[in-house]
């Protein structure tokens, strides 16, 4: 049942709903088009706004998905002027409600709001607006725990319940009711009273983020039924993709490198896994001459506050961020954004590169990447969801994904995030202004999918061989070393003499190739690594994953990895490329994109802890 609930909303078809909302031919236009253009100061609609209004004022529940900065807000506002009543906006942050309520009260529109922080004074004044028979207030914005935790304001919305006076509610980023969003918040939760208390008040729920699965989770958590969906592209044409490796050693060097090449005088945000990252980052660029702050949740509030405005007034250039910066702060000019890790979703990747470039021109998301970082982050969320094993699979199979986005060098990065979203995507619409904006589009014609299903059996059953003799020490490395045949004396001291009959029998793949082979392999199932802590650093040893008899057994199981083209591997005519000397170089350096700094790494070790 859920599941045919899941691929209905899926397969949702918003063009009908859109046709039928899309005029200006019902009553209340004329109104709503005097106010959009005086009250507003606008005058053309984007995209779904003006279906989205339509369907608002007629009193249908409304599910509107749209990017950020896609112009998410006019859609509830617009309809709270012309509706009878008040409209009871939840937002998750106060910053957010702020800045929203500066905006409306410098278009001279009636807004208050209810925060924690508000004086017994201010506290006084809302309420009396809301007990006024002729009341002019039209939006009063609130934090979800003012309706989980306020017996006032609950009594006060049952008399206005009453009196007729309850407009509509709206809910803002309401992907925060989901656990399998990227930014759970559970107060959230607790919205489903709102359709259970006031079975009849129509309500309009909005995102920029929603896989298929959180939108499903939303419709059942809040009890939402039948409501109309509006959902916008969530292409973002200004952004350019890439995706780098990671100099591990020297990552903090590698990002200075960048910022001085590329962005020298531009605003940009870091993103980093840890506290400890961020601080770091922010000392390196320091150091280099870059101005640049840290900022994460182990700092003090009012800290956090004095870095966040110092960036924003751009007395700072670059902020180095934990996850927990980018929400609600929304400057329109940030020019760049670094992963310096991986992201733990595809969803946050895109929430988080997507803050580049709000104003439209051009901006750029890199992400440095390499398999270790996956094995830290493992690690945290082990050690945080260790209770919760639901919590752990979903997270990890999260983090699984963004590897797998990583990794491909093949597939438009636009195609493959917005896929993850449900949205078709034309890799031709990747050229922008005969610009292509993202690395694989760039290096389309240099690689290509190669069937190395023989190649994953031999790796799987060499380790299913190394597992039998001696449990779960046996890395990623050492295999590659094994399959290609590599003279390390430390293998044979370690493994014992169970790998010789597939000793170097990848020799004609390159160790890049193996490794990456390797870890499609673990992503899919058919290999699984084991966690260990060994003196304080992450071990992860491989060994057969569930799915592996599945990969020797069923003959219809095939596996490809992405190989670079060589004169002897391409087939087709029309993607016939120039292999030259210079042409090979480049794409070693390409082809490293997913290569782990195999000689750089220890033996198994992943990572340094937080
Ligand atoms: P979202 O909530 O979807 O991220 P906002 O509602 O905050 O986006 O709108 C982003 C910006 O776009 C705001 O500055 C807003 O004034 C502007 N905007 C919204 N709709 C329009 C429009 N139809 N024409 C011009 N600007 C608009
Ligand atoms: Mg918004
Ligand atoms: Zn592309």
């Amino acid at each position: 049942d859920n599941a045919s609930k899941v691929k209905l909303i899926g397969n949702i078809q918003n063009d009908s709903i859109g046709r039928k909302f899309n005029n200006l031919d019902f009553p209340h236009c004329r109104e709503m088009l005097n106010i959009f253009r005086m009250k507003f100061g606008l005058h053309q609609f984007r995209p779904n706004q003006l279906s989205a209004i339509n369907a608002a004022i007629l009193g249908y529940d409304c599910f509107i998905l749209m990017p950020t900065g896609g112009g998410k807000s006019l859609c509830y506002q617009l309809p709270a002027l012309i509706s009878l009543g008040i409209t009871i906006v939840i937002s998750p942050l106060r910053s957010l409600i702020i800045d929203q309520i500066q905006k409306l009260s410098s278009l001279d529109i009636p807004a208050m709001y209810l925060t924690a922080d508000l004086s017994d004074e201010q506290v006084y004044r809302v309420f009396r607006k809301l007990h006024e028979t002729s009341s002019d207030l039209k939006l009063l914005y609130v934090t979800p725990e003012k309706l989980s935790m306020s017996t006032k304001f609950c009594r006060s919305l049952d008399a206005l319940y009453q009196r007729r006076k309850l407009a509509r509610f709206v809910i803002d980023e309401v992907h925060c009711v989901s656990q399998w969003g990227h930014d759970f918040r559970p107060d959230y939760k607790k919205l489903c009273v709102l359709k259970e208390n006031f079975p009849d008040v129509p309500i309009v729920v909005l995102t920029a983020t929603a896989t298929r699965r959180v939108r499903s989770d939303i419709l059942h958590q809040l009890h939402l039924h039948s409501p109309m969906w509006f959902i916008s592209s969530f292409n973002r044409p200004n952004l350019r993709y890439s995706v780098i490796p990671k100099k591990t050693r020297a990552a903090c060097q590698q990002i200075v490198d960048i910022i001085k090449s590329k962005f020298p005088k531009e605003c940009g945000i870091v993103y980093c896994i840890t506290r400890k990252d961020c601080d770091d980052h922010a000392k390196a660029l320091f150091m280099k001459g870059i101005e640049a702050l840290s900022y994460h949740a182990g700092l003090d509030d009012k800290v956090r506050i004095e870095r966040q405005s110092q960036w924003i007034s751009e007395k700072v250039k670059v902020i180095c961020a934990t996850i927990a910066f980018g929400m609600g702060i929304d400057k329109p000019n940030v020019r760049f954004v670094i992963h310096s890790s991986i992201p733990k979703s595809i969803e946050g990747y895109y929430q988080e590169s997507g803050r580049a470039g709000r104003d439209g021109d051009a901006a750029d998301c890199l992400l440095l990447y390499n398999y270790a970082d996956m094995h830290r982050y493992r690690n945290i969320m082990e050690r945080n969801d260790y209770a919760n094993v639901e919590a752990l699979k979903t997270h990890l199979d999260n983090l699984y994904k963004i590897v797998h986005f990583c990794e491909n060098l093949t597939d438009c990065r636009r195609a493959l995030q917005l896929n993850y979203f449900g949205e078709k995507f034309d890799r031709q619409e990747c050229i922008v202004n005969s610009e292509t904006t993202c690395d694989n589009c760039r290096t389309y014609d240099k690689f290509q999918n190669m069937d190395v299903t023989d190649d994953a059996k031999a790796l799987v059953k060499l380790i299913q061989s190394l597992n039998n003799v001696r449990k779960n020490n046996v890395t990623i490395l050492q295999v590659v070393d094994i399959y290609k045949g590599s003279n390390i004396s430390s293998i044979s001291y370690k493994l014992g003499y169970n790998y010789h009959e597939w000793f170097g029998r990848g020799k004609s793949m390159t160790k890049c190739e193996i490794e990456r082979l390797l870890h499609n392999l673990v992503i899919e199932g058919y290999l699984c690594e084991n966690m260990e802590l060994n003196n304080g650093m992450i071990c992860a040893y491989v060994a057969p994953g569930q799915l592996a008899n599945e990969l020797l057994y069923h003959s219809n199981v095939q596996i490809f990895i992405q190989k670079k083209r060589t004169p002897e591997n391409i087939t087709t005519e029309g993607s016939r490329v120039q292999i030259s000397a210079v042409a090979n170089a480049e794409l070693k350096e390409l082809e490293q994109r997913c290569y782990g700094e195999l000689f750089d790494m220890v033996n198994g070790i992943a990572g340094a802890l937080d």
